[in-house]
């Protein structure tokens, strides 16, 4: 059985190096991971701070479990909004220093939830080029125009705000770009959403937990102080090491969202031993700094033994770390042979990225030790000189 135009572009991805494959993980995430048959020395996770598979988190998983069962049964407005919720809800408010948080099942839901509540047809977006994909499908969602600036580009973003004739503006970006790493000039950002009067909607989900020095995100990091106009969102499934996505800022846009995100009103809320897990995540994160400076250092490891020619290490401090190749073909050949020596880093291709700059991703967790680093250095410096 087969249906020919699926089978025509399946085999077209095929020619042109664009299929994804899925690998299957026979054990936990971590450093070290079971695929297949294969022990492999993983650099493709986002579990930065290495506790997605913490044993302080699946005990008290298990244990709020017991107490609290596992289903929310219903949505967070119609009876399924649980303690475990509502103190995760506080925790990160305060854990950012905002007014109040309001937590979404994942991150791709808050951001299509948290855009479409705020803007609509008379309204107008502006968003970085490079933006995550949850944001593209969230200003489609909206209706709103939708105004994309090359990556990083203030003196175009604000002609483009100076020219819009809209009722609300909304400034969307990633806080740290998820396939480049680099991090968004945030004080310019809000200097220009205070110009022209917009909003400012930053998806930190790559830096929460990681930047700033006790790991609280982007706003640490650049020691930006709570402004009305930013709304701060993150996710809990990669440097949080379980699940889900949240949205902070002040007490009205919380109730705001509350209101009219329909990804937050019409699904069923997360099982509250999550959020439980989640709780503990933050205590850990907040109680031991040591993994962002851990992070620090292998970052700055990798950085200093890569002797790369032809191939490029992008400018980024963050643990994302991308390894620019350019040809689809050869990005998969080079993600192939790493595999051969065990070492799994995913070959990151259009249209995630632009064409002909296919890459390897390298995300560095806090669990690496440092002869893990040594090894991908090593394997890279001999593969640029022999492929
Ligand atoms: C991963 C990611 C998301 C989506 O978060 P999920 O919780 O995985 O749905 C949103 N934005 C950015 C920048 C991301 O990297």
């Amino acid at each position: 059985m087969s249906f020919s135009p699926l089978t025509e572009a399946l085999n077209l991805l095929e020619e042109q190096g664009l299929r994804r494959r899925r690998h299957v993980l026979k054990g936990p995430q971590g450093a070290r991971v079971m695929v297949g048959d294969m022990h492999c020395l993983s650099f493709s996770s986002n579990d930065y701070l290495g506790l997605a598979n913490h044993a302080a988190l699946v005990d008290t998983l298990k244990s709020a479990a017991a107490q609290y069962g596992l289903g929310a049964g219903s949505s967070h407005l119609a009876g399924g909004h649980m303690a475990p919720h509502h103190r995760l809800e506080e925790t990160l408010a305060s854990f950012t220093g905002r007014q109040a948080a309001l937590l979404f099942s994942t991150g791709y839901m808050a951001n299509l939830g948290i855009v479409s509540a705020l803007v609509g047809r008379n309204d107008e977006i502006f968003a970085d080029k490079l933006n995550h994909a949850s944001l593209n499908d969230a200003a489609l969602l909206s209706r709103a125009r939708h105004s994309r600036y090359p990556h990083l580009d203030l003196s175009a973003l604000e002609k483009r705000l100076a020219a819009s004739r809209a009722r609300r503006k909304l400034v969307v970006t990633d806080a740290v770009f998820s396939m480049d790493g680099d991090i968004a000039p945030v004080p310019e950002l809000l200097a220009l959403c205070e110009r022209h009067d917009a909003l400012l909607l930053l998806d930190d989900a790559h830096g929460f937990g990681v930047l700033g020095r006790t790991g609280r995100g982007v706003l640490e990091h650049f020691g930006i102080a709570p402004s009305e106009r930013i709304i701060y969102m993150a996710t809990l499934g990669k440097a949080a090491g379980v699940f889900g996505a949240f949205a902070a800022g002040p007490a009205e846009l919380v109730d705001f969202l509350v209101q009219r995100a329909r990804t937050y009103i019409y699904t069923t809320a997360m099982p509250p031993a999550l959020a439980a897990a989640l709780s503990t995540s933050l205590e850990l994160i907040e109680n031991e700094a040591w993994r962002q400076a851990r992070l620090r250092q292998l970052i700055a490891a990798l950085k200093q033994g890569l002797k790369l020619e032809r191939w490029r290490l992008m400018e980024s401090i963050t643990p994302i770390q991308p390894v620019i190749i350019g040809s689809n073909k050869e990005t998969l050949a080079v993600s192939e042979a790493l595999r051969k020596r065990n070492i799994c880093v995913p070959a990151i291709r259009p249209p995630t990225v632009p064409k002909g700059e296919a890459r390897l991703r390298i995300s560095l967790s806090a669990a690496h030790s440092d002869a893990d680093i040594a090894r991908l250095v090593e394997a890279l410096n001999a593969l640029e000189r022999t492929l």
